[in-house]
């Protein structure tokens, strides 16, 4: 694995840090309190071409490889989670399912609308009783003529609100041992669908978050992604990318609270000298680095799995297990250098421990990665 940036993902990483520095981080404070990031910076993205990388020119894509959009991730991260999270799902979850599933016309329709940020994709597979056991969902699609029927909800749906399509998991058959769910690509214009969305989150708590509810929605048959039975694997195929997508974003977090701890414990004074000066709060901030670094290190090695064609799911699940537990360790360790202050949101470590804490939680938990990795080392299945 080489560990050099080529110099077009050196370019890459450096327009990311400049746009965070000038169009994301001057705000986040903001958006935070208003539980509201201004959608504008949508079309921003895709101009910089952050929606479409490693989507083929052709659908509208900038290319580039995974340490790339890796880099990306990271800028992204640690600006903003809620502006990283819009990228993660509608380019890691939505654009490149559709890239590796959709048909010629759904890629076409979609994607270059997807990368140029004039749309925004959601993902929906959790639902209000199945979260971990995604493969129990209950939202049903049912054939009628040359359509699909779908009724159901989904819960807890990044960019819900904001989204002009819904990549949709529903269920469409039952046979013994066969989880019988496929994936649709469904407009949220559609008739019959309707959103809601979740406020007070403890972090991100900028992202458009929100509930879907589908009653009688009725979408063409060519609304239906991939094989009738296949939603399942498609789904778990794009969380395996997603995790490092999220594995990258808790980088940029740990970083973000390595840089705000340094600083601020080479400002603040007590008995007579810097806080940088003491051992103890030194501890804290190596501890921060050490975790910036070594989840850095197992995000790239996903990123390189993924670029050379290589199995990387299991990567992924202990990039992703690491490094959420990392962000949010490293955003505690920050808070405890900042004291006091650490507690109020005029300092910015109160919110990277905030927007850390869901990092652990979505796209599986971290028991959910212990037991993919687990069942990989074993070849039991403990779920
Ligand atoms: P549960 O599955 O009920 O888990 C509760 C607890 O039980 C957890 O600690 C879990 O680890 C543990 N547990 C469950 N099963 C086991 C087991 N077999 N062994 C050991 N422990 C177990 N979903 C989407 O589809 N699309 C999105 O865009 C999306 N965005 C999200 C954004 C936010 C802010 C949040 C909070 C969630 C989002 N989710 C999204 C949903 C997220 O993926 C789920 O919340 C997550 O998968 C956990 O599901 P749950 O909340 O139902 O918890």
């Amino acid at each position: 694995m080489n560990l050099e940036l080529s110099e077009e993902q050196e370019a890459v990483r450096r327009l990311a840090e400049d746009f965070v520095a000038r169009d994301v981080a001057p705000y986040a404070v903001e958006w935070d309190r208003s539980e509201n990031v201004d959608k504008s910076i949508v079309k921003k993205l895709g101009a910089l071409g952050f929606l479409g990388l490693t989507v083929p020119e052709e659908y509208g894509g900038s290319g580039g490889d995974h340490l790339a959009y890796c880099l990306v991730t990271e800028e992204l991260g640690r600006g903003d989670s809620s502006v990283r999270g819009i990228v993660s799902v509608s380019l890691g979850l939505v654009a490149k399912t559709l890239v590796a599933w959709g048909d010629e016309e759904q890629k076409r329709q979609w994607l270059p609308r997807l990368t140029s940020g004039d749309a925004i994709g959601c993902f929906g597979l959790t639902e209000p009783g199945t979260g971990s056991d995604a493969g129990s969902l209950t939202t049903r699609a049912v054939r009628d003529g040359a359509d699909y029927v779908i009724n159901g909800s989904k819960m807890f749906i990044t960019n819900g609100t904001w989204a002009d399509v819904v990549l949709l998991f529903a269920r469409t058959n039952d046979t013994p041992g066969h989880k019988g769910i496929s994936a649709f690509l469904v407009p949220t214009d559609t008739p019959g669908l309707t959103r809601r969305t979740i406020h007070g989150k403890l972090g991100l708590r900028g992202q458009a978050t929100a509930e879907l509810v589908l009653e009688d929605v009725r979408v063409p048959a060519a609304a239906l992604m991939g094989p009738e039975g296949k939603g399942f694997s498609i789904a778990m195929s794009a969380l395996a990318k997603g995790r490092m997508s999220v594995a990258a974003g808790c980088v940029g977090i740990a970083r973000a609270a390595l840089d705000a701890a340094v600083g601020y414990a080479g400002e603040r004074e007590q008995f007579g000298r810097p806080i940088a000066g003491y051992q103890l709060v030194q501890e804290l901030i190596s501890d921060i680095s050490v975790d910036v670094e070594a989840a850095r290190l197992l995000t790239w090695r996903v990123a390189d799995l993924v670029d050379r064609g290589q199995d990387f799911a299991t990567a992924a699940s202990r990039a992703k297990l690491f490094a959420s537990e990392a962000a949010v360790r490293a955003a505690n360790n920050a808070l405890q250098v900042f004291g006091g202050y650490g507690y109020i949101d005029e300092y910015p470590v109160g919110k990277l421990l905030r927007d850390a804490r869901v990092m652990t939680l979505y796209e599986g938990t971290s028991q959910i990665q212990k037991l993919i990795i687990g069942r990989a080392l074993t070849g039991v299945s403990a779920f």
